[in-house]
């Protein structure tokens, strides 16, 4: 079983085959920390977590890395309408996005580089692309030479002619041509600026990504993603800067999500149908959220609705229910021995065929399936009278490691019900009549673990949560 994912550049399925063995460096773009992330924006985010969860599962060692463009126009502006500076404007939304991602069950980067904190990179980077000649000085402002980077469209499969055409013709006679885009921008009067060889001002958009990918990651990385609006020009402008000055391809496989959508609409700031992270979970749980935006493949665009997420919820119900209900059973479960091939192997082949759909191009929403065929099965076990406790173990097992890639099961700390409590005891006080002192341990050790404490008393055993 091979891992194959689908290549914007190539528009291919491709194996993958990693720079080093056994490593992968991957580097995903990050948003611009000017207000709170929406829905739409927890597509990437869960997505390359998932991407990233896999392939640890697969024994890869990931470097993962995501940026914060923590100064451009939209900081500036969104800076001097709330009266603070543009740092005191991104320690706030850094703070708010870490803490979103956080409760959406995300594992945290290796590293989440700044752009104002690689301002003398981005400098050298452009001087390089200046002294080559693919970068022009105009007035203050550096712009990128598109006519002298032959392949510049290869990623978004345009040519320059075409993309002629797609461009609204600002008058800007600083440019060559109107495609060409800005690599550092003057400061006018009052803006944050750095001092440049260019005069004082700040980096463009693409140029952060490129000058921070080979610094923390090398010229060449395994895997860049995004969600599909960064492929033009986002991504198109970072090869072109890239591959310009190291002449090495700058990821060797480029992932993008599809959109999500609201109601069968776009989410747009003009239709006011963008709903915030923060705002979301307060009204349904992150992991519903999480099995939400898995059920569809990531390259396909995905509605959000009250019904698709009550969906969602009672879908994901049912994965958790065999959970606890497996959880339930192996607290009181006493029967130990063998487990049967049958169990064994049917549970190997549902472990394989989630593989198998996680290695085709990340396909989560039939690595699902086979999550369900576990919950299935363990259902059919859990009807029997007598169970194994290894078996149940082995099941319960074998979620966890899924859960290890799709990050959906209840983070709760798992709770004893009252009556599993008093059904507990009451087998304490069996085992320790028939002298069965290694089961009545067993029993009071479970409970100290899960902080419930017992008391002897002329009545009778008393219980209590710690
Ligand atoms: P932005 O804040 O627009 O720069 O977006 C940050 C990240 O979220 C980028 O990778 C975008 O492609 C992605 N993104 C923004 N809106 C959506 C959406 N509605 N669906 C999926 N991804 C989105
Ligand atoms: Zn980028």
């Amino acid at each position: 079983m091979t891992l194959r994912m689908y290549n914007t550049l190539t528009r291919k399925k491709e194996e993958f085959v990693p720079l080093e063995p056994g490593k992968v460096k991957m580097y995903v773009c990050g948003p611009t920390v000017y207000n709170y992330i929406h829905i739409g924006n927890g597509r990437p985010v869960i997505f390359f977590d998932v991407v990233r969860r896999f392939l640890e599962s697969q024994n890869y060692e990931v470097t993962y890395i995501t940026n914060f463009t923590d100064v451009d126009d939209k900081m500036i502006r969104k800076a001097e309408e709330m009266a603070v500076t543009v740092p005191e404007l991104a320690e706030t939304f850094i703070a708010a996005f870490l803490e979103d991602i956080q409760t959406l069950g995300v594992h945290e980067a290796t590293m989440n580089p700044r752009v104002t904190d690689n301002i003398q990179e981005i400098i050298e980077f452009i001087a390089a692309l200046v002294e080559k000649g693919y970068a022009y000085e105009a007035r203050g402002d550096v712009y990128y030479r598109t006519t002298k980077f032959a392949e510049y469209g290869k990623l978004s499969h345009q040519n320059l002619e075409e993309l002629q055409y797609g461009i609204r013709i600002e008058v800007d006679d600083r440019k060559e041509n109107p495609q060409d885009f800005v690599l550092w921008k003057a400061a006018k009067p009052g803006e944050i600026y750095w001092d440049s060889p260019w005069g004082q001002g700040r980096p463009g958009w693409h140029i952060e990504c490129s000058a921070m990918v080979r610094k923390y990651l090398g010229e060449t990385i395994d895997i860049h993603g995004g969600g599909q609006d960064l492929t033009f020009p986002h991504h198109e402008c970072e090869i072109a800067q890239t591959e310009a000055v190291t002449g090495h391809p700058m990821a060797n496989y480029w992932l993008h999500n599809a959109f999500l959508n609201i109601d069968n609409e776009k989410m747009s700031k003009s239709l006011g149908n963008g709903i915030l992270i923060r705002d979301l979970v307060k009204q349904i749980k992150p992991e519903v959220f999480r099995f939400f935006m898995l059920s569809a493949h990531y390259r396909n665009p995905l509605n959000f609705s009250d019904e698709s997420l009550k969906q969602a919820a009672n879908a994901l119900e049912r994965i958790q229910n065999a959970n606890d209900n497996l959880k339930h059973r192996l607290a009181t479960a006493s029967a130990t021995g063998e487990i049967e091939a049958a169990h064994t192997e049917r549970v190997a082949a549902i472990a394989a065929q989630f593989v198998e759909k996680m290695n085709d191009d990340f396909n989560t929403p039939d690595a699902i399936t086979a999550v369900f065929d576990l919950v299935a099965e363990a259902n059919l076990y859990l009807q029997q009278e007598r169970v194994n406790a290894a078996a149940l173990q082995m099941f319960l097992d074998q979620l966890q490691v899924f859960d290890q890639t799709l990050g959906i099961l209840s983070k709760q700390a798992d709770e004893l019900l009252d009556e599993e409590i008093e059904q507990l005891i009451v087998d304490r006080t069996e085992a320790r009549k028939s002298k069965n002192w290694v089961r009545a341990d067993e029993i009071r050790d479970l409970l100290t673990e899960k902080g419930i404490f017992l008391e002897d008393t002329p009545q009778g055993i008393r219980w209590r949560r710690k």
